[in-house]
C-alpha cells in the first residue's frame, strides 16, 4: 500500500471503498454459506465445535459488515473520497481472524468426517477461497491475506498427517493459493491503474475549470457555449453580469437570441447581430466580430469570437468561444478617432474631417437642395500673428471659430488650417443666393475681437460655391469657393464673392503663368530696366534703380504689375529675387565712380530663408562696396517685428534702406521714428495730385510731400519725390526741399545702365 499524498490518498480511499462495497453482501452470504456447511458437514458429528465455531465466525462477519458501512457512510457524509488509515488496520484485522477461523474450520474437520462431507468441505473452502479474492482484489494486500492466511494455516496441519492424500491436497492447496493471489495483484493492479487515471482526468479537469474560473475573474471576458440549437449551455457569472441578465434568463436563450435582446435599436446595431447570425448559420468560425450593444441603458461594446464543434462525421454539434466587453478600448479608439478629426485650437472639425463629411453631404438625396459652401479667409491675419505674437494670433482664431459656432444653425463648420474657415449651409430649397446664406457668419467681424487687452478689428474675404448633391465632388466644390475667395481678396478686405466659371478661366491662367515662370527662371529671361534718381541741388545722377522685365517668349517684355503677385503667391519671386541680385551687383561692379543701385525687396523676399547671407555672398563675389547698395522695402512690408529686425542687420552691413511709396501705406510717426531707414520715397500720387485740377486735392498733396521732407530733416534723412512727370512738378518738388527726383521726366527707365549714366545732364528745371 502506497504511503501519503494527495494522489495516493485518494487512490488508496478509492481502492478500500470499491472492495468495501462488496464487502457486505459478500460477508452475509460468505456467513450464510458456512452457516449451511456446519449444519450439514459438522453438526451430525462434531456439534459442539460447530457452535463454537459459529459463535466466533458470525460476529466476526457481523463486524466486517459494519467496518464497511461506516466507512461508507463518513464518506458519503464528507462527500469526499478520503478514508482514514484505521479502515484499512481493521480490514487487515478483520481479514486476518475470518482467515484463521477458516483455517480452523478447514484443518479441524476435514480429517475428521466421512468422504462425502470432506468432498462438500474442501469445494466449499475452494470456493470461499476464490470468491473473496475477487470480491477483495481491489486492495492487493487484503486481497492476498483473504488467501495466504486460511493455506498456510491449513498446510502444516495437513502435512502432520501422514496420508498421503493430504500431502498433494496441501500441494494443491499452495498452488491454487498462489494463483489466486496472482489473479488478486493483476486485478489489483488493473484497479489501481483505472482509478489513478481517473483520478488524474478529474484534477486535470479541476485545474481547466480553476484556470477558466481565473480567466473569468481577471478580466471583462467570458467563454460561451452553445449546443446544437444555439442555447447557450456554459453560462458564467461573468457572462451574467457583463449582459445584465440572470444566470437564469440566460440558461432559456440562444446566443443570437441573447445578442437581439441587447443590442443596440440602431440599424448598426442589428445589422452586427445579423452579420453574426449569418457566420454562425454558414459555420464558419467568427474572429472578434464586434457588437453594439446596450446594457442596463448604457451603450457597450463586445468582441465575440468562437469556432464550431462537430462530430467525428464534421456535422456542427454547437460552438464554443469567447466574448469580451471591449467598450474602453472601442472609447479609446474612438477619441483617438475624434482627435484625429479635430482642429485642437478651434475645436472645429479639421480638414480631413471636413473633406469626409462634406463629401457625404454631397452625395446626399439630390432633392434637397443646393448645398452652399463658404470659405472665410481672415484678411491681414498674419501682420497680427507679426506683430502681436502667435498666442494672441491663436486666441483669435479660438474666437472667431466660437463666433462663427454659434450662428450655426445646422450648419457644418471646419478649420480648413491656417486662418481659413468653410461653413457648409444645410441644404437649400429654393436656389438662395450665397451672399444671403453666408451673411450672418460675416457679420461675426462687424464687432472688433478683444484678445489679450487688443481690441482687434478683424475682416474676412469670403469665397463662395454652390452645387446640387451629385453634381460636383467635394473637392471640387473647395476649389471652386478657392477661386471665389481669390477674386474676392483682390477686390479687397471684407470682401465676399461667389464662384463664377470665368474664375476657373482666370486660374487657368494663372496656372500657366506659373508653370511658365519657372521656365522662365531655367532660360533666365528675366532683366532690369534701370531708372536714374537725380540729386535736385546738383542735377547729378547719384543712384539708379532696377526694375525688374521679363522677357516673355511669346508676350514680348512685360513690366512687373504682369506676373509680379503670382511670383509672390507661388513662392517663385524668392529665387527670382536672389538671381536678380547677383544680377545687379555684377552690373555695379562694372560702373565707375559712386552711383548707387536700389533694389526693390518685397516682404517674401526679405523674410526668405537666408536673405542676408544672399546679400552678402553677392556683394562679396562682385566686390561690391555695401554704401553703394540700397534696398527699397514698401511701408507695409517694414511694418513689421521681424522686418524691422532683418532691416537693422540690413544697416549694419552698410547698405542704405529705403522706404518706398510712402504716405500710401500706414507707419505711425512712432514706427517711422524706429525704423532703420536712410531715404524716404514719396509716393508717385502726390507729384501726379500736384498737377490736378481740383485745389483741394492738389493741397493736400502739397500738405503730405511738405510733411514728408520735414520728418526725413528731422529724422536726419533724404526725401525722394517719385513719379516727376514735368517740370512744373520738379520745380515744386525742388522748391518743396526734396533732396532727389525720380521720374519719367527726369529719366525712363531702360536696360542700359551706363548709357544713363554717362548722360549726366545739366541741372534740369530751374525755374
Ligand atoms: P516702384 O518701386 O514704385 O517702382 C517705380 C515704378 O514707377 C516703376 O514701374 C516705374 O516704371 C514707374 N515709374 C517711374 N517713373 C514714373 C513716372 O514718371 N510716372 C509713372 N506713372 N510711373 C513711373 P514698374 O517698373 O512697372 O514697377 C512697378 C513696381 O514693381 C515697382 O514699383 C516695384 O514695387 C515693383 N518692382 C519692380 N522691380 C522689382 C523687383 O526687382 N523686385 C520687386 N520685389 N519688386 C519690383
Ligand atoms: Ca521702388
Ligand atoms: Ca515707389
Amino acid at each position: 500500500m502506497e504511503s501519503c499524498g494527495g494522489v495516493d490518498e485518494e487512490l488508496f480511499s478509492r481502492q478500500m471503498l470499491a472492495a468495501m462495497r462488496f464487502a457486505p453482501r459478500a460477508n452475509l452470504v460468505n456467513a450464510a454459506s458456512l452457516v449451511v456447511l456446519n449444519l450439514y458437514v459438522a453438526v451430525p458429528t462434531q456439534v459442539v465445535f460447530a457452535v463454537v465455531w459459529l459463535a466466533f465466525a458470525v460476529p466476526a462477519a457481523g463486524v466486517g459488515t459494519l467496518i464497511s458501512w461506516v466507512g461508507k457512510r463518513s464518506v458519503a457524509r464528507r462527500g469526499e473520497i478520503q478514508l482514514s488509515r484505521w479502515y484499512y488496520r481493521l480490514a487487515v484485522l478483520e481479514v486476518s481472524i475470518q482467515g484463521v477461523l477458516n483455517a480452523i474450520l478447514v484443518g479441524y474437520l476435514l480429517p475428521r468426517v466421512d468422504p462425502g462431507r470432506q468432498v462438500v468441505l474442501a469445494a466449499t473452502f475452494a470456493g470461499i477461497l476464490g470468491a473473496g479474492a475477487v470480491a477483495l482484489s481491489m486492495v492487493r494486500s487484503i486481497g492476498a491475506l483473504w488467501v495466504v492466511v486460511p493455506v498456510v494455516g491449513v498446510v502444516p496441519t495437513f502435512l502432520l498427517m501422514d496420508q498421503r492424500s493430504y500431502d498433494v491436497l496441501s500441494a494443491q492447496l499452495v498452488l491454487y493459493g498462489a494463483v489466486l493471489v496472482v489473479g488478486v495483484v493483476y486485478l489489483a493492479d488493473s484497479f489501481r491503474r483505472r482509478s489513478l487515471a481517473e483520478i488524474r482526468a478529474r484534477q486535470s479537469l479541476e485545474v481547466v475549470e480553476l484556470l477558466l474560473d481565473d480567466f473569468e475573474d481577471g478580466s471583462r471576458d467570458w467563454l460561451w457555449e452553445t449546443d446544437s440549437e444555439g442555447l447557450l449551455t456554459h453560462v458564467s457569472e461573468r457572462l451574467a453580469e457583463v449582459s445584465g441578465l440572470s444566470v437564469h434568463q440566460l440558461r432559456r436563450l440562444t446566443l443570437v437570441d441573447l445578442l437581439r435582446t441587447i443590442a443596440d435599436p440602431s440599424v448598426d446595431g442589428r445589422r452586427s447581430v445579423d452579420a453574426l447570425t449569418d457566420a454562425l448559420a454558414r459555420g464558419q468560425g467568427i474572429r472578434e466580430h464586434v457588437l453594439h450593444v446596450r446594457v442596463r441603458g448604457g451603450p457597450r461594446w463586445w468582441s465575440i469570437s468562437g469556432t464550431p464543434r462537430t462530430d467525428p462525421g464534421g456535422a456542427v454539434v454547437g460552438w464554443r468561444g469567447v466574448g469580451a466587453d471591449i467598450t474602453q478600448a472601442h472609447n479609446h479608439a474612438m477619441d483617438m478617432l475624434r482627435l484625429a478629426q479635430t482642429d485642437p485650437l478651434t475645436g472645429l472639425a479639421n480638414r480631413r474631417r471636413f473633406q469626409e463629411r462634406f463629401e457625404a453631404v454631397l452625395a446626399a438625396d439630390p432633392g434637397a437642395g443646393e448645398v452652399h459652401l463658404a470659405i472665410f479667409d481672415l484678411d491681414n491675419f498674419k501682420s497680427v500673428n507679426d506683430t502681436l505674437g502667435h498666442s494672441v494670433g491663436d486666441e483669435l482664431l479660438a474666437q472667431v471659430a466660437a463666433r462663427l459656432g454659434a450662428r450655426a444653425e445646422g450648419a457644418f463648420i471646419a478649420r480648413l488650417g491656417g486662418d481659413e474657415f468653410a461653413v457648409v449651409a444645410q441644404p437649400v430649397p429654393s436656389p438662395d443666393f450665397p451672399e444671403l446664406v453666408f451673411a450672418p457668419y460675416q457679420e461675426v467681424f462687424d464687432e472688433p475681437f478683444s484678445v489679450r487687452g487688443n481690441r482687434l478689428t478683424v475682416t474676412a474675404s469670403v469665397g463662395c460655391a454652390r452645387a446640387r448633391p451629385g453634381s460636383a465632388g467635394a473637392e471640387e466644390l473647395v476649389g471652386r469657393a478657392d477661386l471665389a475667395l481669390y477674386a474676392a481678396k483682390a477686390a479687397g478686405a471684407g470682401r465676399m464673392s461667389s464662384f463664377s466659371p470665368s474664375m476657373s478661366l482666370r486660374a487657368h491662367h494663372r496656372a500657366t503663368l506659373v508653370a511658365d515662370l519657372e521656365l522662365a527662371i531655367e532660360r533666365e529671361e528675366f532683366l532690369f530696366h534701370y531708372q536714374p534718381q537725380h540729386e535736385l541741388v546738383t542735377g547729378r545722377v547719384v543712384a539708379t534703380e532696377a526694375l525688374l522685365r521679363w522677357q516673355h517668349p511669346t508676350r514680348g517684355l512685360l513690366p512687373p504689375v504682369e506676373f509680379l503677385d503670382v511670383a509672390e503667391e507661388s513662392g517663385l519671386l524668392v529665387p527670382i529675387g536672389a538671381i536678380m541680385l547677383r544680377q545687379g551687383c555684377r552690373r555695379l561692379a562694372g560702373l565707375d565712380g559712386c552711383v548707387r543701385l536700389a533694389f526693390n525687396v518685397s516682404q517674401v523676399e526679405l523674410h526668405g530663408h537666408g536673405f542676408l547671407d544672399q546679400l552678402e555672398a553677392a556683394m562679396h563675389e562682385f566686390g561690391v562696396d555695401p554704401g553703394r547698395l540700397e534696398l527699397e522695402v514698401t511701408e507695409t512690408a517694414a511694418a513689421t517685428p521681424h522686418s524691422e529686425a532683418i532691416l537693422r542687420e540690413v544697416r549694419e552691413l552698410g547698405v542704405r534702406v529705403a522706404l518706398d511709396d510712402f504716405g500710401v501705406g500706414y507707419s505711425s510717426l512712432a514706427r517711422l521714428q524706429r525704423l532703420p531707414v536712410d531715404l524716404l520715397k514719396v509716393d508717385r500720387v502726390f507729384a501726379a495730385a500736384l498737377g490736378s485740377a481740383a485745389p483741394r486735392a492738389r493741397d493736400v498733396a502739397l500738405a503730405i510731400m511738405k510733411s514728408a521732407v520735414d520728418i526725413a530733416s528731422a529724422l536726419g534723412i533724404e526725401a525722394l519725390a517719385e513719379g516727376i512727370e514735368d517740370s512744373a512738378q520738379l520745380a515744386q518738388v525742388r522748391r518743396l526741399g526734396f533732396d532727389l527726383a525720380q521720374g519719367f521726366f527726369v529719366a525712363t527707365p531702360a536696360p542700359d545702365v551706363t548709357r544713363r549714366l554717362r548722360l549726366v545732364e545739366p541741372p534740369v528745371g530751374t525755374d
